[in-house]
């Protein structure tokens, strides 16, 4: 039987996702950005929430985590380096550690960028990883606390997964993130194609997420940073990728 997961819309462009095995009846959340729409979203299935993935430490992907934990008795996953300013975590875990929830294991990456701290989990079983504001849908997250080297280090560890991994990233933000793509690269038919379907997902109210990453790596700007055609079209043919991506970034600070 087959990990679900569930895309919970919360507040006004955030997910949260909701993975659940039928074999041992577990059921997983990522982030908790309220309590509402998560417990109608458990409570229409019948499922009881088990573990509670913490991916950073911003107010709109907690704020439900203690609520929660205490109606359920969830145990609470989040990353090692943020204990000091994330809930009450029942299991702090270090970038590469592998725990076990819905009977498979998830790995924890450190994606740092967006926060210092950030942590991404990959579902091997579920060829799924939650990136919330790390990588997302055409776009990556704004560097609030990390550097451009950071992020682009991030990144390249989430564009080393199978081309096949489904990218649960943490917010509707892509109808923007494709305008914005469509700047750096007007010719990319790719693009243009996502960026139409995109359009209408949007105009019939249907998330946009997950994507694939062999999507991102076809259109996402900021994956594709390293590609010769892309850094000659900036005007920075041979510059490091990593200058690359943080001039991409910037100009998206600025769009
Ligand atoms: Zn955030
Ligand atoms: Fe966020």
């Amino acid at each position: 039987m087959p990990l679900q997961i569930v895309t919970v819309p919360c507040l006004s462009d955030n997910y949260a996702y909701l993975m659940h095995d039928d074999a041992t009846g577990d059921t997983a959340l990522v982030d908790a950005p309220e309590v509402a729409p998560i417990e109608a979203a458990l409570a229409e299935r019948g499922w009881r929430l088990t573990d509670i993935l913490v991916t950073h430490h911003h107010h709109d992907h907690i704020e439900g985590v203690d609520a929660l934990r205490a109606a359920h008795g969830a145990r609470v996953i989040g990353a090692a380096r943020d204990v000091h300013r994330l809930p009450a975590l029942d299991l702090a875990a270090a970038d590469g550690e592998t725990v076990e929830v819905c009977g498979t294991p998830v790995t924890v990456l450190d994606v740092s960028g967006h926060t210092v701290g950030h942590i991404a989990f990959h579902v091997p079983a579920a060829k799924a990883v939650f990136t919330a504001d790390s990588l997302m849908a055409l776009g990556c997250g704004r560097l609030f606390e990390g550097t451009a080297p950071q992020m682009w280090v991030s990144l390249s560890k989430l564009a080393a997964l199978p081309d096949d991994t489904d990218i649960y990233s943490g917010h509707e933000y892509t109808a923007a993130n494709a305008r914005f793509a469509l700047t750096i690269e007007p010719d990319n038919a790719a693009l243009k194609a996502r960026a139409e379907a995109v359009a209408q997902a949007r105009a019939e109210g249907r998330p946009t997420v997950p994507s694939t990453l062999a999507e991102e790596k076809a259109t996402n700007p900021f994956l594709r940073a390293a590609l010769p055609a892309l850094k000659d079209s900036l005007g920075m043919s041979g510059a490091a990728d990593e200058d690359v991506f943080a001039e991409i970034r910037g100009r998206k600070d600025r769009f």
